[in-house]
């Protein structure tokens, strides 16, 4: 099938605190998926924990990349998937640069991790790749180190050096978080641009509901460690059926008002991963919560069309329903 990663149960915990508990979901050849929550959702540490990066944590649970467990990988044989068919592209780039070798440098050294290219050649193709993501003049900026480069211009050479290995999956990581509202829409413009070049498929983790929708196919939204909703883009910005997808798509709107000045509309904060409410995990801030939410769990399942882990989803599906057949 054109299944490249199939991730199944998966979970992580540090001791006893668990902050993802059993996940799974499966990524298509070039589809572009969002993860999307607040911080502390657990989303960061999936992507973390799909790269194996995740530091003195115990994984479990199943990370297929075309059909090969990642999670049973050697270290070593790790490093070979990691920058080369798995990348990722960080919220800031500065931690993953190194502040003490030109840009020219490191894209070499990451291609020559990948590629049997001498120096010479890795030059020229660092140089390439640099135009490719728009970086101007890339003949005098591969001499440059990190610090000369804006916010912009280093996130483009880290997206570079993401693709430079052309990876099966990329994993983006809040990619335009720390930038200008002009500069984000650019870097995800590029990299749309780039992933439909190569037939890449992305998983775009946000805390944007409306970039999510905006870029990807699909869309997963994560609350205390779990998927809560998972649907078709559109289909999830047009109308959320987890009452916490809902409260995340105001919050979106809001923040476009304000022009991009982040204001939480969701009342209360989100859970720590140490200290779950009992049932259903949103239901002090749910305004949809009933008695048996707050002892019962409830399980992801099937809801017109979708996934969705929530007690009224059916309910609530039905009033989407009317509400469409209202405006028609
Ligand atoms: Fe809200 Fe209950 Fe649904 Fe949880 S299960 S999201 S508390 S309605
Ligand atoms: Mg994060």
């Amino acid at each position: 099938t054109d299944t490249v990663l199939d991730v199944r149960d998966l979970r992580v915990a540090f001791g006893d605190v668990e902050p993802v508990r059993g996940i799974s979901f499966r990524l298509r050849r070039g589809e572009r998926l969002g993860l999307v929550g607040e911080s502390g959702s657990g989303k960061s540490l999936t992507a973390l924990a799909i790269m194996r990066l995740a530091r003195r944590a115990q994984l479990s649970g199943e990370v297929l990349l075309e059909g090969e467990d990642l999670l049973t990988l050697k270290p070593r044989q790790m490093e070979k998937v990691r920058g080369g068919r798995v990348a990722m592209v960080y919220q800031d780039p500065m931690s993953a640069l190194n502040p003490v070798y030109t840009v020219g440098k490191q894209l070499e050294e990451a291609i020559r991790l990948h590629r049997r290219l001498d120096r010479r050649a890795a030059r020229e193709r660092a140089i390439e790749l640099l135009d490719d993501v728009g970086v101007p003049h890339p003949q005098r900026r591969v001499e440059q180190y990190p610090h000369e480069f804006s916010g912009g211009m280093r996130q483009r050479v880290m997206i570079a050096m993401a693709m430079c290995a052309d990876p099966t999956v990329l994993i983006c990581d809040e990619p335009t978080t720390a930038l200008d509202v002009t500069t984000q829409a650019r870097i995800m413009d590029l990299l749309d641009r780039l992933v439909e070049e190569h037939h890449t498929a992305v998983v775009l983790i946000t805390h944007d509901l409306g970039v999510a929708a905006g870029f990807c196919d699909n869309v997963q939204v994560m609350y205390g460690g779990r998927i809560v909703e998972r649907a078709e883009a559109e289909a999830l910005y047009r109308a959320s059926l987890h009452p916490y997808s809902e409260a995340l798509l105001g919050a979106a709107v809001d923040l476009n008002l304000e022009l991009g000045v982040p204001i939480p509309t969701i009342g209360g904060s989100p859970p720590l991963a140490g200290s779950l409410p009992s049932g259903c995990s949103f239901h002090p801030r749910c305004a949809w919560a009933q008695d048996r939410c707050r002892t019962e769990v409830p399980l992801l399942r099937e809801v017109a069309g979708r996934l969705v882990e929530c007690h009224r989803a059916d309910e609530r599906a039905a009033a989407v329903k009317e509400e469409t057949h209202v405006g028609a």
